[in-house]
């Protein structure tokens, strides 16, 4: 029953999963990744140290460059500059990981050890969001097929089925945060809900897993 009823989450998100995150990972992968792995229902991998988003070697221990500090990697990917934003006598933060649906990719070293284990808690958390939104592209792919269908148009139905079956949910999704953040006189990217609620859950695991100790 359980499978039955997680073969649900993973069908909505199949049109996104299949032509966009997936290919996506495996790219990232065979150009500069290494350690693909399909892990609790995700696909993943890191990129290598020294390939060329990232642009040279890391310090393992902080996720940034080893020369070039305050560096931007991946090559022109971002940085969470906190100092630029406000906050005082914080550090830049590289970045660690992107989410695709149920496609992950890390910056080097930065998966699923435990020094960093909030990073997987947070990718995880955005492919929470990104199925949740993907069942609403799907009910809504599928709908108007059926209603393009009882009036004849197939085409249309058809196109409008992929089109929304592949994008609407994570594109809306991903642009709804983004722009509530920005309307709402926030940072565009940083401060949409999305991001919010992931860093929290985040923070949340590192504290329980330090009072554990
Ligand atoms: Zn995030």
């Amino acid at each position: 029953m359980e499978y039955f009823k997680k073969f649900w989450v993973y069908y909505a998100s199949a049109a996104f999963d299949l032509f966009i995150g997936f290919p996506a990972i495996l790219i990232v992968w065979a150009l500069w990744g290494e350690g693909l792995r399909w892990r609790r229902g995700v696909l993943s991998c890191e990129l290598k140290e020294g390939s060329w988003p990232v642009g040279g070697p890391v310090d393992l221990s902080t996720g940034f460059l080893t020369k070039g500090f305050p560096m931007w990697y991946p090559k022109g990917w971002y940085l969470h500059n906190r100092r630029a934003a406000g906050a005082q006598n914080a550090k830049p933060k590289p970045w660690g990981a992107t989410t695709l649906g149920h496609g992950q990719f890390y910056a080097p070293g930065r998966r699923g050890k435990d020094w960093v284990a909030a990073i997987d808690v947070h990718e995880d958390h955005h492919t929470l969001q990104s199925e949740a939104a993907q069942i609403g592209a799907c009910f809504l792919a599928h709908l108007i097929l059926i209603i393009e269908m009882i009036q004849g148009d197939w085409i249309t139905g058809l196109v409008l089925f992929a089109l929304i079956w592949t994008l609407a949910g994570n594109l809306f999704m991903a642009a709804g945060g983004w722009l509530v953040a920005y309307l709402r006189g926030g940072r565009f990217y940083r401060d949409s809900p999305h991001e919010i609620g992931a860093y929290a859950v985040g923070r949340l695991y590192t504290r329980e897993k330090r009072q554990l100790q």
